[in-house]
């Protein structure tokens, strides 16, 4: 299968669609046109395990890759994950379902893409002859960087460079990626927020001048943030694996529809849905939850993306985006595969900071979308809520999927369609705002709201966040988003 650009004439293969990251036109790889999954086939899945779920999924996409291959990849990477189902789907309620996506090395959903990248990347490398260092650069949000660096740690023939907003991340998170070992890899804390980190790598990516040099001293770019196809495609696998769990419990029949609600930063694990829609699944509808920072809930409401506003900083910092980078790939299927408008559309973004689409686009987006948000108050209430009704505990992200979960009820009373909500954080990586959520408790250190999470919730404390109190801190360094590249070029030296 081949890989078009959204924005100009490129088209390459898989592997050089995840060796690349990025298009050399600045637009993102997308399939050229959406393998099926037959009837049949799903019956197939029905009887297989996770990994070999996602490597059916992966193999549709990535012809070029040994199937057998992409199975043991798929193995060896949820073999890391703690508990018997990486992706366990947890009976919440009559017909609502909690999908967690948690239970990898780093307790963020994250890692259901990160722990098979790079098998992904390194022998797609061979497959294209590349012999070239390869250099992932990450721009992160707080989950994707911890993730990056535990997933491609001391991985041949590759480095990891992580830049994170310095102040725009849990404490949690910012002690998981500072204390990361490996040869291979490095952290810096970037003088803004989010925003600021993800354009400037892309700047780095696009410059002619950075990737010249790199590629004199024989390296060359890559991308593990949801822009790389690479990350999308073992994302598609676990709404599969959703729907089949509620099939095989007898829960759903089949060819039954079902929604899903996702909690939405860089709008790349709700794309995967719409991408597992696209390829046969029977979902009606993806609910997309953002927080207060809800350029995509307004956006699916007036048609207008919209980034010029206040950004702002809450309990949820993963979602704490303002221009999320995969809303491009669905707006170049809505548009009709247009590059031209896709391409001007991104212009608008970059030159005036928004863009609108057209009103028979916007409808067709909302066949299938549809936007919430929560802010802090209301996601705290959405979390306290089923804590007290069901004892289940979730993250402040999946907080706010919740809130949306709660306003579509409440205008949808006899709606009957099963829903799953898309977990994507272990509670424990923010358990100072859990705390809070499930007891009104605030305490300042993170270590003690684990501690005091533990005893409310008898919630078992996973062991990779547990030791972080012991683990040394290896990174300090903070530098300017305008001076990236300087630190790329110290640490490849
Ligand atoms: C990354 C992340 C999100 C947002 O996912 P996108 O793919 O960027 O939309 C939501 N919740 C958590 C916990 C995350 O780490």
């Amino acid at each position: 299968m081949k890989f078009i650009s959204t924005r100009g004439g490129e088209k390459v293969t898989g592997a050089k669609a995840i060796v690349q990251g990025l298009s050399s036109d600045g637009g993102l790889f997308v399939p050229e046109k959406f393998p099926e999954v037959t009837q049949s086939e799903m019956d197939e899945m029905l009887e297989m395990s996770y990994p070999e779920r996602t490597a059916k999924i992966l193999s549709k996409y990535l012809d070029e890759y040994d199937a057998k291959e992409l199975l043991s990849a798929c193995e060896n990477a949820y073999s890391k994950f703690e508990g018997s189902d990486p992706a366990p789907l947890v009976r919440l309620d009559d017909g609502v379902y909690m999908l967690e996506l948690f239970h990898g090395p780093t307790c963020a959903f994250k890692d259901m893409a990160l722990t098979v990248l790079p098998y992904l990347l390194r022998k797609g490398c061979d497959i294209c002859g590349i012999t070239d260092e390869i250099l992932v650069l990450v721009a992160t949000s707080g989950d994707t960087g911890k993730a990056a660096l535990e997933g491609f740690k001391d991985a041949e023939g590759i480095k990891v460079m992580v830049f994170y907003p310095s102040d725009g991340v849990s404490k949690m998170q910012k002690l998981q990626m500072n204390t990361q070992e490996g040869k291979n890899v490095n952290v810096v804390g970037v003088k803004g927020n989010f925003d600021d980190c993800q354009t400037a790598v892309k700047q780095i990516f696009a410059s002619e001048e950075c990737n010249k040099i790199l590629a004199e001293k024989g390296v060359m770019l890559s991308s593990a943030n949801s822009i790389n196809f690479g990350r999308l495609a073992p994302q598609i696998a676990y709404y599969f694996s959703a729907y089949l769990d509620l099939l095989s419990s007898n829960q759903i029949e089949k060819g039954e529809k079902i929604d899903f609600t996702v909690p939405t930063g860089n709008f790349g694990n709700i794309l995967a849905g719409y991408y597992a829609k696209l390829m046969g699944l029977p979902i009606r509808r993806l609910h997309c939850a953002s927080n207060s920072n809800k350029v995509i809930c307004d956006f699916l409401q007036t048609g207008t993306y919209d980034t010029c506003r206040e950004f702002i900083k809450t309990t949820s910092p993963s979602m704490d985006i303002l221009v999320s980078s995969n809303l491009e790939r669905l707006l170049f299927e809505v548009s009709g595969r247009d590059k031209k408008l896709t391409a001007k559309r991104m212009e608008d973004l970059k030159t005036t900071g928004k863009y609108s689409i057209t009103e028979e686009e916007r409808k067709i987006i909302a066949e299938t979308f549809d936007g919430g948000y929560a802010d802090e108050e209301s996601c705290v209430e959405a979390m306290y809520d089923v804590f007290i009704d069901t004892g289940y505990t979730m993250d402040t992200h999946t907080g706010c999927a919740m809130k949306v979960v709660q306003d579509w009820y409440e205008k949808n009373k006899k709606d009957e369609t099963k829903m799953v909500i898309v977990a994507t954080a272990n509670p424990y990586k923010f358990p100072q705002d859990v705390l809070y959520a499930v007891t009104g408790n605030d305490v300042k250190d993170s270590f003690k709201g684990i501690k005091r999470l533990h005893a409310a919730t008898a919630m078992a404390v996973p062991k990779c966040l547990k030791e972080l109190r012991d683990k040394p801190v290896i990174f300090t360094k903070t530098a300017d988003k305008k001076k990236l590249f300087d630190e790329v070029l110290e640490f490849i030296k």
